[in-house]
């Protein structure tokens, strides 16, 4: 279905690129021995210099505000970037587009095969971004410390509750202790800091925010509460059942002394020192306050589609240009072109709001 979204933005193609270009050596040198590096700008004078890379859109989870029990109808091989393909897109994109952040995500990014050594090619690429993963932590006991000396940063490790029945509820997993061990490994391989997102679910884990906080305060872990968003593969979200964030705090603050942390910057967290600090726990209030105006962010689907937002309902298909022969140059302008479109926010809150046909589990965090 999302292949009409496609189609719309590949008709936007034509328009000029918007970006000042500023004369460099292309990374790869593919096909243009001179071009510049641009910024991945948009008419709101926001810069995307973070970018999302969707590994895979496959999970080994089934969290219920996700996907079915069942699992959705994956993307095919032949549809799925290969990992050069992958390296000479984030290649594009730190070495011509100014982007500074890697976060690689999924579906469940540990599931895709050789990922140290996709790491390692990104870690090696110049300039050097920072690089981050989002995981459920399942493969980390395994996988932390070959990730870590490959040169990922750091993680964070989707966990909504510390309860383990609720844990197998929300997933329909029982792996609770897998991802408890994963967070360990992670701390112990120094892919600091670790920090843990958790969704609240009414009626599941809704009133859990400060076992949760006292649980990741005692092992060091940064915990941030997301509200749940309008992505699920069932289109079934209900804003009456989202718990937001003004009761996320409110639960919080029966128990702890919270004072907002300034200089959010283009972080999606609003941060809060716990007791006085150093401790801080982050809100991710997407529906119910707004951070578009700041973000910095863009994404690559595994698929090799770009979405300029979590939201888009357009997407700029770069894989078919690069399998086609473009030069990276050619891959820079495309981007440019498709960030330029981007979208003042994700208009959640509008009335003629209408959800992403790509689901969570196909874009990544
Ligand atoms: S919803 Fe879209 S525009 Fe808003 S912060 Fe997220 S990615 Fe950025």
């Amino acid at each position: 279905m999302y292949r009409r979204e496609r189609k719309s933005a590949v008709a936007r193609m034509g328009a000029p690129a918007p970006a000042v270009a500023r004369r460099l050596r292309s990374p790869a040198g593919r096909g243009s021995p001179y071009c510049g590096t641009m910024q991945l700008s948009d008419s709101f004078g926001r810069v995307g210099t973070d970018l999302r890379v969707s590994l895979t859109d496959r999970c080994n989870l089934r969290c219920s505000y996700c996907m079915p029990a069942e699992g959705l109808p994956w993307l095919t091989g032949p549809e799925v970037l290969t990992d050069d393909e992958v390296v000479r897109l984030v290649g594009v994109a730190t070495g011509l587009l100014e982007v500074t952040e890697v976060r690689l995500t999924g579906g469940e990014p540990t599931l895709r095969a050789g990922l140290p050594a996709l790491v390692a090619r990104i870690a090696g690429l110049r300039p050097r971004p920072r690089i981050s993963m989002t995981t459920n932590g399942l493969s980390l006991s395994r996988l932390a410390a070959p990730l870590a000396a490959a040169g990922l940063d750091r993680v964070n490790v989707s966990l909504d509750t510390v309860r383990p029945a609720a844990f197998s509820q929300i997933t329909r997993r029982d792996r609770f202790d897998d991802v408890v061990a994963g967070l360990a490994a992670a701390a112990t391989a120094g892919l600091a800091p670790v920090k843990v997102n958790a969704v609240l679910v009414r009626g599941v884990n809704d009133d859990e925010a400060p076992e949760l906080l006292r649980w990741c305060l005692q092992r060091g872990y940064q915990l941030r509460f997301i509200e749940q968003m309008p992505l699920d593969a069932g289109h079934t979200w209900d804003a009456s059942t989202m718990v937001t964030a003004p009761e996320i705090l409110a639960g919080l603050e029966r128990h702890f002394r919270l004072e907002p942390v300034v200089g959010r910057g283009s972080a999606p967290a609003e941060l809060f020192a716990v007791d006085g600090g150093p401790a801080r726990v982050g809100v991710i209030a997407s529906v119910t306050a707004p951070f578009c105006g700041a973000c910095n962010r863009v994404r690559l689907t595994a698929d090799g589609q770009v979405r300029t937002c979590l939201f888009a309902r357009e997407e700029s298909d770069l894989r078919t240009a690069l399998r086609a022969g473009a030069s990276d140059d050619e891959l820079a302008r495309r981007w440019v072109t498709a960030m330029a479109g981007k979208k003042a926010g994700h208009g959640i809150n509008d009335p003629a709001f209408v959800q992403p046909t790509r689901s969570m589990s196909a874009i990544g965090g």
